[in-house]
């Protein structure tokens, strides 16, 4: 029986109505940075499907660590008990990210990742005895597709249905260049005693349309919400782990933010698990409380033992001499690409931090939403070469797993000049 029609008689998928949509397309395998499909196609993945997969698929390291940890302990509750992977993963993150971070709370994917840290940040200020209601995001951010998430995100046409049920946030533009000056001034005025907190993705909005912007400016704003006590919450849920040519993105900044969520890349893309990691401050304000000692969250797969032995594994390949030689590489070929992208008049706005490279195809007449025809030419252009990118609107952008070999890059950038010679 044919999959695509199986799949559309009982499954529903997120964003795109398959219904609607060209039929699904039904991948058997992957092996590094190359999914197979079932009618024997290869196809390069270069979006690490959803930005997770930074080792490839199907790494043989992670595969056999927890096939290990499957068979001596796959699942435990999380409340009250403990297991080595969860403890040994904390250790290890806790010695690679910004050194004020003290505590790792577990969830199950980056939209938990930021209600815990909404959640925690409500409460502090609660449990303080001065409660703190405002909350302070970037224009045009995606944290996810729960209702906390939703409400810190940009207001979108994704958001509107749910908008009346989403607290209020106030918000500031994106700090991109020749804009910086004018986003710290609205911000002078923004922030005030009354911030609970400011949640910012650092450097790259990503969903929004990896939008980039410099570590001087997010430095600046950082200051500003401390100078007025507020807790400031880097989403590192895409940005983390190396995408940006250092481990996090928040190493770009002299300002350390006081809670940190992480997902995506955290097992390698192996598997669900997210990560919320916050200042001894933070969770200190929770032990001295009289009745609130405890943040009152906690979901069933918390801290699972296969998700946090998958992110071991990860780790290791993550911090190995040839993973960070790889970042390196990948980031000066897409430097190398975005100087040649430069030529063409049909580019716009070409952006790189590390092994992240975006650009904008220019839009003509009415090309104005998310599902544009240029979007769909650019994607079925891809895709009939066997690549997998999604554009983001008329956004183009690349996010290769690791792994990814010069050849299969220069085969991809070769494909990107070809799809700009056409429209
Ligand atoms: N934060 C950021 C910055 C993200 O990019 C995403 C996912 N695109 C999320 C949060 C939500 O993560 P998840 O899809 O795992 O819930």
């Amino acid at each position: 029986n044919n999959l695509a029609e199986r799949d559309r008689a009982v499954i529903w998928h997120p964003f795109t109505q398959m219904q609607t949509a060209p039929a699904p397309i039904s991948i058997v395998r992957g092996e590094g940075s190359v999914l197979y499909g079932a009618d024997g196609r290869e196809y390069l993945d270069m979006i690490s499907s959803w930005w997770v997969n930074l080792h490839g698929h199907a790494h043989p390291h992670i595969a056999r660590r927890v096939s290990e940890q499957l068979q001596t302990l796959e699942h435990v509750i999380f409340a009250d008990f403990t297991h080595e992977p969860a403890v040994e993963l904390a250790e290890r993150l806790l010695a690679i990210l910004p050194n004020n971070q003290s505590k790792v709370f577990y969830s199950d994917n980056g939209s938990t990742a930021v209600e815990v840290a909404l959640k925690m940040a409500f409460q502090y200020w609660h449990n303080l005895g001065k409660p703190r209601r405002k909350v302070v995001a970037f224009d045009n951010a995606y944290h996810g597709d729960t209702f906390g998430a939703m409400a810190v995100g940009g207001r979108s046409a994704f958001t509107a249905p749910f908008v009346p049920f989403l607290f209020d946030v106030d918000y500031l533009p994106v700090p991109i260049a020749g804009q910086e000056d004018a986003v710290l001034h609205q911000a002078e005025a923004l922030f005030t005693n009354e911030v609970a907190a400011f949640i910012a993705e650092p450097l790259v909005q990503g969903a929004g349309g990896m939008v980039m912007y410099e570590p001087e400016v997010l430095d600046k704003l950082f200051q500003l919400a401390h100078r007025h006590g507020s807790l400031v919450i880097a989403d590192e849920v895409m940005t983390g782990f190396g995408r940006t040519g250092r481990l996090f993105a928040s190493d770009y900044l002299q300002e350390k933010p006081d809670l940190m969520c992480l997902s995506k890349g955290l097992t390698g893309g192996t598997m669900a698990l997210g990560v919320t990691t916050c200042t001894k401050a933070i969770y200190d304000a929770f032990l001295s409380d009289s009745k609130f000692k405890t943040l009152f969250h906690g979901h069933s797969f918390t801290a699972n033992p296969l998700a946090c032995t998958a992110a071991l594994a990860s780790m290791d390949l993550l911090l190995l001499d040839e993973t960070q030689a790889n970042i390196q590489r990948i980031s000066q070929q897409h430097a190398d690409f975005a100087n040649q992208l430069a030529a063409y008049s049909t580019v716009e706005t070409i952006r790189q931090r590390g092994t992240l490279l975006a650009f904008d195809l220019k839009a003509t007449g009415e090309q104005t939403s998310y599902f544009n025809n240029i979007r769909d030419t650019a994607y079925n252009f891809l895709l009939a070469r066997d690549i997998l990118m999604r554009p983001l609107g008329n956004v183009l952008y690349l996010i290769p797993p690791y792994c990814t070999t010069n050849e299969q890059l220069a085969y991809v950038y070769k494909q990107i000049i070809e799809l700009l010679k056409t429209i």
